[in-house]
C-alpha cells in the first residue's frame, strides 16, 4: 500500500478543454462559491487538497488460474466533521485525480445535508462487466484488505457507487470483520438488509432526485401533474426517480440508456420500463412512439430534466441546446463548469448533485445509525426521515438562492462551506 499527499497534475493551465475532470470541475465550483461566503482564504485553500489519497495495487486470480493486477484509489478528502463517507465505483475510468473530486463533491454534499460526516471517494480501475462473480468477490475482499487500515466506521465509511452494489458491500464488510475478529457492519453502507443494511437504502438517491425535482417544479410553479420529465439513465437513481415522479402525477415523457432512448409525448409507463437492474440495457427494447438517441434526451423540451447516468454529459458543446427549464442533477458531476454557466445565462436552473441526489448518502447515515444501534428501522420510517432531511436542506439551499440570487449550485456551496468553514475555525489548526 503506497500512501501519498501528492496532488496529480490538475490539468488546471487555464484552457478551455472539455470535458474536465471531477477534480478540476470541483476546484473551479469551490472557488466560485468562496467568493459568495464570508469564509477565511485559510479554509478554502486547505478544501482545495485531500487529506490523503491511498493508491493500491489489487492482485486477482482470474477464473483461468492467471494473475491480473488492478490499480485501488481512496481518496479522504475532509473530516471536519466526522468519518470520510463515499462511494467506491469499479469503472475504467477510476483514477486518482476523479477520486480526490468526487470525495470533495462528498465532503459537501454531507454539509449540504448536515450529516456527521466528511467526504470520501474511491474504487478500483477495472471494467466491472469484464467479471464473473467470482472474480468480483476475489477482488472486493482483496481491495478491503488493502484499505483495512484507513477505513473504519469511525474513520471512513465506504458505500457502493458506479459498478459496485450490495453485494460487493457485503463481501467488503465480511473481508473486514474477519480480519478484525469481530461482526464490523458500520464499516460500509448500502449492504443487503440482512446483513446490517437499510430498507430503503437502494432507491434512495433516486427517490431524493424526484423528491428535490417535485420542491424545485413546486418552486417555479409548475402543477406537477402537468409537468413534463425527461430522464438521462435508467439505472438505480434515473429509473427510481422517474418511477416516482410517475407515481407522483408527472409525465415521464422520455427516458434512455446507453442504447439510446424511449419517447411519448403522452408519458411512458415507466414501471413497465426494465430498469437496468431487472434487464441491463433493454430500455431500447419498450415499445414507444419514437426512439432517440441517449444525448438527444438531453435537448427535449421538457419542464424538468434529469442527467441520471454518469458524469459530464451536459457540455460547452450541448448546454445551450438544452431546452428544459430546470435541470436536476441526479448523477454525480453530469454538468461541466463550462456548461453550468451557459445554462445561467440562458436562465436553466440546475439544482445540483449534492443535494438533488444526497438521499444516497442521507439513507446510509441512517444505515449507520442502524448498525451502531443493533436496531433496524422500518422502511416507513426511512421514508418520513428521508423526506424530512430532503425539506429541511431544500429550504436552506432554496434561502440562499433567494437571499443572495444565486444560483442553486452556489447556494447549496454556500450552505455547505459555511457549516464546513465553521467546524474548522472552531476546531481551529494544530499545530
Ligand atoms: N455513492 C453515493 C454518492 O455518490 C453514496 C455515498 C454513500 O452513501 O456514502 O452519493
Amino acid at each position: 500500500m503506497t500512501t501519498t499527499n501528492a496532488e496529480p497534475d490538475d490539468g488546471d493551465d487555464g484552457k478551455e478543454v472539455e470535458p474536465d475532470s471531477a477534480l478540476v470541475t470541483a476546484r473551479r465550483q469551490l472557488e466560485r462559491a468562496a467568493a459568495h461566503v464570508d469564509v477565511d482564504d485559510g479554509v478554502i485553500e486547505r478544501l482545495k487538497h485531500p487529506t490523503r489519497v491511498q493508491r493500491v495495487a489489487v492482485p486477482l486470480e482470474r477464473d483461468d488460474g492467471s494473475v491480473e493486477v488492478f490499480t485501488g484509489y481512496r481518496s479522504q478528502h475532509d473530516d471536519v466533521r466526522g468519518p470520510y463517507k463515499g462511494g467506491l465505483r469499479f469503472h475504467p475510468a477510476v483514477d486518482a485525480e476523479e477520486c480526490i473530486g468526487l470525495s470533495m463533491w462528498m465532503t459537501w454534499k454531507c454539509a449540504v445535508m448536515d450529516l456527521p460526516f466528511g467526504g470520501g471517494k474511491g474504487g478500483v480501475a477495472v471494467e466491472p462487466k469484464d467479471l464473473s462473480t467470482d472474480e468480483k468477490e476475489r477482488l472486493t475482499r482483496r481491495f478491503a484488505e488493502e484499505l483495512r487500515d484507513v477505513v473504519g466506521p469511525k474513520k471512513d465509511v465506504p458505500a457502493p457507487d458506479m459498478g459496485t452494489d450490495a453485494q460487493t458491500m457485503a463481501w467488503f464488510m465480511d473481508a473486514y470483520s474477519m480480519q478484525e475478529g469481530e461482526t464490523i457492519p458500520g464499516v460500509v453502507t448500502g449492504k443487503p438488509p440482512v446483513v446490517g443494511g437499510s430498507e430503503g437504502r437502494e432507491e434512495a438517491p433516486g427517490r431524493s432526485v424526484a423528491i428535490i425535482a417535485r420542491e424545485a417544479a413546486d418552486y417555479y410553479d409548475y402543477d406537477l401533474d402537468e409537468t413534463t420529465v425527461a430522464v438521462q439513465g435508467y439505472g438505480s437513481v434515473g429509473a427510481n426517480a422517474a418511477r416516482l415522479l410517475d407515481d407522483w402525477g408527472a409525465d415521464v415523457v422520455a427516458v434512455s440508456d446507453v442504447n439510446g432512448a424511449i419517447y411519448d409525448p403522452d408519458g411512458l409507463d415507466t414501471r413497465s420500463v426494465p430498469t437496468h437492474e431487472e434487464e441491463p440495457e433493454a430500455v431500447m427494447t419498450h415499445d414507444a412512439p419514437e426512439k432517440l438517441s441517449n444525448e438527444e434526451v438531453l435537448e427535449l423540451d421538457v419542464d424538468v430534466l434529469i442527467p441520471a447516468a454518469v458524469g459530464n454529459v451536459i457540455t460547452a458543446d450541448n448546454a445551450g441546446d438544452v431546452q428544459a427549464d430546470v435541470v436536476v442533477e441526479g448523477a454525480n458531476g453530469p454538468t461541466t463548469f463550462a456548461a453550468d454557466a451557459i445554462l445561467e445565462e440562458n436562465d436553466v436552473a440546475v439544482v445540483p448533485d449534492i443535494l438533488a441526489n444526497a438521499g444516497g448518502v442521507t439513507v446510509s447515515y441512517f444505515e449507520w445509525l442502524q448498525d451502531i444501534n443493533r436496531r433496524q428501522w422500518s422502511l416507513e420510517r426511512v421514508h418520513d426521515e428521508l423526506e424530512t432531511e430532503m425539506l429541511r436542506a431544500w429550504n436552506a439551499v432554496r434561502e440562499e438562492v433567494e437571499a443572495r440570487d444565486t444560483s442553486w449550485r452556489d447556494a447549496a456551496y454556500v450552505v455547505a462551506l459555511s457549516r464546513i468553514a465553521e467546524a474548522k475555525s472552531t476546531r481551529g489548526l494544530w499545530p
